[in-house]
């Protein structure tokens, strides 16, 4: 199942193809426990919304929660504040559990907030 998503995620990621040069194409796919796909997105134009946050406000719009959720990313989130806010401090605000990496995954501590 955490593969499947993974590969629809960097489905969405080839979607920014050419877009978001010169910083990476992502792809995001947020799913709740039963893998059910509540939100995704890829990185907007240089300097506009990253993947996860484009799955956050996706999810949101169709009136999904994301509490307890889990996201899966092509590229691990980014944790600093260039020019947008990190994803990571977005993620975990919103509620996200876990964060599947194309190269490994990340449990969300949010008590640790
Ligand atoms: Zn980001």
């Amino acid at each position: 199942m955490p593969n499947a998503h993974l590969e629809q995620a960097l489905a969405r990621a080839k979607q920014s193809l050419y877009l978001t040069s010169p910083y990476p194409r992502v792809g995001c796919l947020i799913t709740d426990n039963a893998g059910q796909v509540l939100g995704q997105g890829h990185t907007q134009r240089a300097g506009g919304p990253h993947a996860e946050i484009m799955a956050l406000q996706d999810a949101q719009t169709q009136g999904h929660s994301v509490k307890g959720a889990t996201a899966y990313v092509t590229l691990e989130p980014c944790s600093h504040h260039g020019r947008t806010g990190p994803c990571c401090d977005t993620l975990m605000a919103a509620g996200i559990r876990a964060v599947v990496a194309t190269h490994g995954t990340f449990i969300c501590d949010t008590d640790q907030v």
